[in-house]
């Protein structure tokens, strides 16, 4: 008999876990139908014994003291500002757009006055904003849209940025100055060993047991356990009664390369050409010495595993529809970017899931309380 039977081993699943057993005392039976924990996550040592990412490149961003003092519990850090590169027009840019990318592409020497002016000449009016289109066209201009946004955003979703919210370009902001930072969060780091080692170490209690390989459907009427935590997508819960919600996936295509080093940066967008979005290389996140280099490049596809929520209002009304029944679930709980059909960042997931830990806490006494 389990206290808590969680499905899924990713950032939701395995936070909850370690809090529950460490905290409640009380046991946990944690399940995934991967061969591996850590969710998307999860980081390998290739043929090659390159440190990689199988399901691209996962950095670490925060400004959570929270959430990131309780992952340190699990793992030391490496220091690791992200910055990425953009193929445009043949040259390699810095994205977010900043004064340097101006100042490159069109062979100019504005500074960052000069920049706001330069902008405010080629935006749009947009009133409303709606879309995604809107969003961008209405801050750098039309051309600046179509190098940079168009086409990414069309692999990247399938799409066009007409058709999605603006909550998808207002991911990546403008900036007037040079710092070419992807993130600006104040915790910019990457576990020192990895992520598998730190969900290693997070799971490493005698009240947890995990099963790898192991299909919630496969177990649900088979063992005995008093509560549930779903990290899963939410549609399948409810075995699609309202129907599909649609996510969009990726195919990954990991090479590597007998050569210490492929690119400058750690990924290097191509919003113009080629079917891939991005390529990374990994070292560059990792900081390992090694002869030779590992990438990955993304194809995105409708078909796969679900990586995206895709942003759309009528997407998010099917959610509700499915929020509202497990609302009324008894013993169970949903959390996660699946579960609860949130484009959310790692950090996102780990305060998430510390919010339902206490949560639980207020509602339900441990098993040992008196
Ligand atoms: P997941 O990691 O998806 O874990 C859910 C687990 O549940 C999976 O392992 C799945 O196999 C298992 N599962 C589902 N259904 C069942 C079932 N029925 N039975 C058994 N097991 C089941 N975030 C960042 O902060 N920084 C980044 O740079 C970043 N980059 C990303 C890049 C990509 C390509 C993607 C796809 C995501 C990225 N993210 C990033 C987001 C990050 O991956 C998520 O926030 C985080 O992994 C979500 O954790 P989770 O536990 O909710 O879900």
């Amino acid at each position: 008999m389990f206290d808590w039977l969680i499905v899924g081993a990713g950032f939701a699943g395995s936070v909850l876990a370690e809090r529950l057993a460490s905290q409640r005392d009380e046991r946990v039976l944690l399940i995934d139908r991967r061969p591996h924990i850590g969710g998307n996550a999860y980081d390998r040592y290739d043929d090659a014994g390159v440190l990689m990412q199988q399901y691209g490149p996962h950095i670490f961003h925060t400004n959570s003291e929270a959430v990131f003092e309780h992952l340190s519990q699990f793992t030391r850090w490496r220091p690791y500002e992200h910055r990425v590169l953009a193929n445009v027009d043949g040259m390699l840019v810095p994205i977010p757009i900043n004064l340097d990318t101006v100042n490159r592409l069109y062979g100019l020497s504005l500074d960052s006055n000069q920049l706001a002016e330069w902008f405010a000449s080629r935006a749009e009016h947009c009133d409303p904003i709606k879309t995604s289109e809107d969003v961008v066209v209405s801050t750098v201009g039309r051309e600046l849209y179509e190098k940079f946004f168009r086409g990414y955003t069309k692999k990247q979703w399938g799409v066009e940025p007409s058709q999605l919210d603006k909550s998808v370009a207002a991911r990546v902001p403008t900036r007037l100055n040079r710092d070419d930072r992807y993130f600006g969060d104040e915790y910019q780091f990457m576990p020192l060993h990895g992520y598998t080692r730190m969900f290693e170490r997070m799971l490493d209690h005698p009240n947890i047991n995990v099963m790898l390989q192991t299909d919630f459907e496969e177990l649900r009427n088979e063992v005995f356990y008093r509560r549930l935590i779903f990290t899963g997508p939410i549609d399948e819960y409810f075995n699609f009664r309202f129907g599909n919600l649609p996510y969009r996936s990726l195919r990954f295509e990991h090479v590597t390369l007998d050569k210490r080093q492929h690119q400058p940066v750690a990924v290097v967008n191509y919003p113009q050409t080629e079917a891939y979005t991005r390529v990374t290389e990994y070292k560059h996140l990792t900081g390992q010495e090694h002869p030779k280099t590992s990438l990955t490049y993304e194809f995105p596809s409708d078909a796969g595993d679900p990586y995206y929520p895709v942003p759309r209002a009528e997407n998010a009304e099917i959610y509700k529809r499915y929020e509202k029944l497990a609302i009324a679930q008894q013993n169970v709980w949903f959390v996660g970017r699946l579960a609860t059909y949130r484009y959310y960042n790692m950090d996102q997931v780990v305060g998430q899931a510390l919010a339902t830990f206490r949560r639980i806490n207020k509602e339900i006494p441990a098993r040992n309380s008196a």
